[in-house]
């Protein structure tokens, strides 16, 4: 079983975790996600989880206490997980990234709010920051869950039979998927490509390999450099302008 545990001063926001897949991989008992609200560790009298920041400025601050004593609570040193801090300024999570946190022993993922975290927090108690993305959100929650769902994706079990989290975009080979269609043949005018219909797999197999590289170079060129490509593929791409 895979265990998250997640930090938030929303815990309701994840009730979007008891849906579909991921749900389902949590009742199977595949993956233990306890969410925790800060608010509770907090020593304030009013139970408070933010102040203003020093030097002034705009906006509050989360503070370093309630999160501090909640990690400290679930996560006890020497602790064999990893601490995960949602943040803008994190790195980048890509599949890669992924593949690699899906193998971590457990996570505890903390969700910032307002703007942002006591940079304590990351000093003392935190030993990755992530981000989603280059844009800012108004807190780390959906962060998070994009995160649980992309890792518990990746667990043994979680997809469903048939499903293969092993051939799509972004997986080792750097390429996007190719398209795929299914019933019925012609929708609006449009027919599925002939090659899918034939049932010769090494046809489907190239043209499904050609489409990636296609689809790779129109849309994320800047994956190609990182892709595994033959120089006959790198010639027929040259070929077909690129
Ligand atoms: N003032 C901060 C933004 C704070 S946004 C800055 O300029 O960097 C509030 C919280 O939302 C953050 O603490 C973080 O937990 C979460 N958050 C916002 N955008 C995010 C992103 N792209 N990736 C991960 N977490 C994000």
């Amino acid at each position: 079983m895979f265990r998250i545990d997640v930090l938030t001063i929303f815990p309701e926001m994840f009730s979007a975790l008891e849906a579909s897949m991921v749900g389902r991989a949590r009742q199977a008992g595949l993956l233990d996600v306890r969410v925790s609200d800060i608010r509770a560790y907090s020593a304030a009298k009013h139970k408070n989880t933010d102040d203003y920041p020093f030097g002034g400025g705009a906006g509050m601050l989360m503070t370093a206490q309630p999160i501090a004593d909640a990690i400290k609570a679930l996560a006890p040193a020497p602790y064999k997980g990893l601490r995960v801090l949602m943040s803008p300024r994190g790195q980048l999570l890509t599949q890669q990234l992924v593949q690699k946190l899906s193998q971590a022993e457990s996570l505890l993922i903390v969700c910032g709010r307002y703007e942002g975290v006591d940079e304590r927090v990351s000093q003392r108690y935190i030993d990755l920051e992530l981000s989603i993305g280059d844009y800012v959100l108004t807190g780390g929650e959906l962060p998070a869950m994009v995160l649980i769902d992309a890792v518990a994706r990746l667990r043994e079990g979680v997809l469903g039979q048939g499903q293969s989290a092993l051939e799509e975009s972004f997986t080792d080979d750097h390429l996007l998927e190719y398209p795929q269609y299914t019933r019925p043949r012609v929708f609006e005018g449009l027919e599925v490509p002939e090659v899918l219909l034939g049932g010769n797999h090494a046809q489907i197999d190239l043209w499904r390999r050609r489409q990636r590289l296609l689809v790779t170079a129109q849309r994320r060129p800047d994956l190609l450099p990182q892709a595994r490509l033959t120089d006959e593929e790198r010639a027929w791409l040259r070929e077909q302008g690129f």
